[in-house]
């Protein structure tokens, strides 16, 4: 194999899965080729059929990988794929041709899977992410170990301490500016990302999939300016305009507060997709009556605090869930422990979701409060210390609608917890000599003394209550007869 035929080989690829056209596929071979600095291209002949079945393209990039040379691999190897796919703006125009002609399913896909084979979703470490689903009574909460997005380690931080204190391009992940970024040590490379432009209460914002895709058709709705996450009377115009124009997909926001939000506050963002979520299929626990004979109104039946509006009138709909957001951002409940300020300092939020069927509006709100207090530094409605060895980070939207993404250390902590239980290792020394599994040690105690031999599963089961005990933790009010009261005494308060 060498650099000339793999050349042939890429522009052949790019023709085959993304859409290059057939003229283009001389000029890509010869830039391919000054990029790899020769001359002249290969006379040899490939396997066509072996390009024609690819699913992924990481042959490919293993072969550019173990014929090039260059310190940083996966940035060569994204400029790479970043040139094979057509630029931005011809992909945008394809996504609305498809859309314009009706065939919105195919539009959607189209980008979905141009991002898998271009690489920028790296679909076979994706699917090496561990997942299951647990069921519990009527409902059920999704849980993956996540082993492809990478954990920060200590190399990679001191390396971004040596750089130059200047002002960061792109500010952050998020940007608009990531849109064909070039990448360094501490900022990936962005070369092969495509966005789509939407105008959402006529600012401008533009989507694109995630490349961690924790679900299907996972997106990222991104404001153009980099300006810090907020929950407002906007956010639910913005939410109404997407589903809109792609009722395909949900959209929800974080809260706009920390502990009970996402990890980037600083730029706002939503996040959607084509996938229904486990909070998507609750049933309400109760109805709650209202004035206006378009809107219904249901507390759902679900671990943590959810209220659901559903209505096909979208002023009335964005009216509704602007009443409950100010109507929540201030209120107190001494006996649920629900205290909206501290020394003016706001704690009440409100996690929102939007979706779209038929001509129908459903939207979901989740009540969130961030305070903390002695017995819980971490927050009240947060999870709680016992569940940290599992999940100690925020609980954002996802996690909040049932789909947990654990750390992937797990994977490694779990079959390491798994050979202390079956052979029954002496503990007394053992946390000296592992000092990572020190935060395990409750759990791996209690799972001693339990009968069973079973210990993947015992384990498996473990991790599954204290998915669903975090959750319910992060409930404002709780599944209780008072807990239940309250929620409507609130519902009812909003005066809908
Ligand atoms: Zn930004």
């Amino acid at each position: 194999m060498s650099l000339n035929l793999l050349a042939k080989k890429l522009a052949y690829y790019a023709y085959k899965h993304l859409g290059i056209d057939e003229l283009d596929m001389i000029y890509l071979e010869n830039i391919l080729l000054g990029e790899f600095g020769i001359s002249t291209p290969s006379k040899e002949e490939f396997n066509k059929e072996e390009i024609d079945n690819m699913l992924v393209p990481d042959k490919l990039i293993e072969e550019l990988n173990s014929l090039t040379n260059y310190e940083n691999k996966t940035i060569f190897s994204t400029k790479i794929m970043g040139l094979l796919t057509p630029r931005p703006s011809s992909i945008n125009n394809k996504f609305w041709e498809l859309r314009k002609k009706g065939l919105n399913k195919e539009s959607l896909d189209y980008l979905y899977n141009l991002s898998i084979k271009n690489n920028y979703i790296q679909k076979t470490a994706i699917d090496r992410n561990i997942k299951w689903k647990y069921e519990i009574d009527e409902s059920f909460i999704e849980i993956t170990i996540n082993l492809s997005k990478p954990e920060k380690n200590n190399k990679d931080i001191a390396k971004a301490l040596l750089q130059p204190q200047t002002e960061k391009y792109p500010k952050c992940l998020l940007c608009k500016e990531n849109l064909g970024f070039y990448g360094t040590n501490n900022h990936p490379s962005r070369q092969n990302i495509r966005i789509i432009p939407l105008k959402l209460n006529n600012e401008a914002f533009f989507m694109q999939y995630s490349p961690y895709s924790y679900y299907p058709h996972h997106v990222i709705i991104i404001n153009d300016l980099h300006t810090p996450m907020s929950i407002c009377r906007e956010t639910f115009i913005r939410h109404a305009d997407f589903v809109d124009t792609i009722p395909e997909y949900f959209i929800g926001s974080n809260a706009d507060l920390p502990i009970v939000g996402g990890s980037i506050l600083s730029h706002e963002h939503y996040q959607g997709g084509g996938y229904l979520m486990p909070l998507m299929y609750s049933k309400d626990r109760f109805i709650i009556e209202t004035s206006n004979p378009e809107l219904k109104l249901s507390y759902l039946d679900w671990f943590n605090s959810c209220i659901c509006i559903k209505t096909k009138n979208k002023e009335l709909l964005i009216d509704s869930l602007d009443k409950l957001r100010i109507k929540w951002s201030s209120y107190d409940d001494l006996e649920c422990d629900i205290i909206s300020h501290t020394n003016n300092i706001r704690h009440n939020t409100i996690t929102p979701i939007l979706r779209k069927v038929n001509d129908e509006y459903i939207a979901y709100v989740i009540l969130r409060n961030n305070r903390t207090n002695e017995k819980y530094p971490d927050g009240i409605f947060h999870a709680h210390p016992e569940y940290h060895n599992i999940k100690s980070e925020g609980i954002g939207l996802i996690e909040a609608m049932g789909l947990f993404i654990l750390p992937g250390r797990l994977d490694r902590q779990c079959k390491e917890m798994e050979r202390i239980l079956s052979q029954k290792i002496d503990l007394t020394s053992y946390f000296d000599e592992n000092p990572d599994m020190l935060i395990h040690k409750n759990m791996i105690e209690y799972l001693m003394k339990q009968n069973s031999t079973n210990y993947q599963i015992m384990i498996k089961e473990y991790i599954n209550e204290v998915c669903m005990h975090i959750l319910e933790n992060t409930a404002v009010f709780k599944n209780t007869e008072i807990g239940n009261n309250h929620a409507k005494k609130f519902i009812e308060s909003i005066n809908l």
